[in-house]
């Protein structure tokens, strides 16, 4: 377990000496995002502090059940009080993402603002814009972070509340892919241990988590496996590409493409994964691996983007055509990394 003690006093200090705290996920948030942000939440309105969240802009569906959910402002969707919020907050701390532009268009809000800023975060390669950086690529997510940080916090005593609990469950369980993938190690076992005997309710929460589909979703599943997947088992790669028509036919909705990057990655022998998403005016891509393939150096060369590993992102500013001939070209030019394995 990293050595978190270093941060505990620091944190705890500015946790009880701040009247106005603003807890901040990072835009098109996920499970861990939203999950990381209302367990530090439900911590700190139970020590009785003064608490406000905002997220970019907006929150998915399958999120929306967890407790204190419905008291996250969207910042597009009522811009004058996000920035009120921002002003008043005298402790900003950043959940699930370490580089500012993540933060959207509150950006130039955020960075202006006067108050501390503390990131919390276990993404690889931060960018030091905060006072306090709390960054550990080893955790499986932001939430199993935020845990160890309140356990330091809170000393022998455990916090483990109802809405605390399963909002740590939902960050620990979609960042790994309910356990499939990710940093996850014996410590997240611990953790896991302990929500159980004190009651989570698992079963409940992966229902509501993972069974939670439109029916249009399924179907947009199976099209893209059936029509728009390409293995190439030369490269040890497969790719799949949705088009803006493909979205519209299956009356898509933010969220519904999640996890179709990892599937491929099931087919024996495949050890990327791409997905290529028509936006306007460019093409939002995922990258998946498996092994020691560097997804994010990846990304990061070639796509403007980054991540962990084995899961990271980018985007690229041309046609989905040309998007696919330039992947296949820088593909072409890695195919040394892959190495012989199986
Ligand atoms: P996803 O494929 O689920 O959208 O993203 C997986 C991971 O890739 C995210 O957790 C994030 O770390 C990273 N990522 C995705 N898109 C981008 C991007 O455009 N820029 C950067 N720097 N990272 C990204
Ligand atoms: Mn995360």
């Amino acid at each position: 377990m990293a050595d978190l003690s270093k941060y505990t006093k620091e944190l705890s200090n500015l946790f009880s000496t701040s009247a106005n705290i603003l807890l901040i996920s990072h835009i098109n948030p996920d499970g861990d995002a939203i999950g990381s942000q209302l367990a530090l939440y439900h911590f700190l309105t139970a020590k009785g502090r003064n608490v406000s969240m905002m997220t970019p802009n907006y929150i998915q569906e399958f999120l929306k059940w967890m407790t204190g959910a419905e008291l996250i402002e969207i910042y597009i969707r009522d811009r004058k009080k996000c920035r009120v919020l921002i002003e008043k907050a005298d402790l900003i701390v950043l959940l699930d993402f370490n580089h500012s532009n993540r933060l959207g268009e509150s950006e130039e809000f955020v960075k202006a603002s006067g108050a501390k800023k503390v990131l919390i975060d276990h993404h690889l390669d931060p960018e030091y814009f905060t006072d306090l950086a709390i960054s550990e690529a080893t955790k499986c997510s932001t939430a199993e972070l935020v845990h160890e940080l309140v356990c330091g916090i809170n000393g022998t005593e455990k916090f483990l509340s109802k809405p605390y609990s399963e909002a740590l469950y939902v960050g620990i369980i979609t960042d790994t892919g309910n356990f499939e993938h990710g940093s996850y190690s014996s410590g997240t076992f611990r953790i896991v241990a302990d929500l159980l005997e004190h009651g989570l309710e698992k079963e409940k929460i992966l229902d509501r988590v993972y069974n939670n589909f439109s029916s249009d979703r399924l179907r947009l599943q199976g099209f893209a496996l059936n029509q728009r997947m390409v293995v190439m088992p030369e490269f040890k790669t497969a790719y799949i590409l949705l088009t803006k028509a493909d979205l519209k036919e299956y009356n898509h909705v933010k969220g519904d493409t999640e996890g179709f990057v990892n599937m491929p990655l099931s087919i024996k022998g495949v050890h990327f994964s791409a997905m290529f998403i028509e936006k306007d005016g460019f093409i939002k891509i995922s990258f998946r691996s498996k092994g020691q393939f560097p997804s994010n150096e990846f990304a990061s060369l070639y796509f403007s983007g980054g991540g962990h590993l084995n899961a990271s992102g980018g985007e690229y500013s041309d046609t989905l055509d040309n998007t696919i001939s330039y992947f296949l070209k820088v593909l072409r030019e890695n195919v040394w990394r892959f190495g012989d394995g199986e």
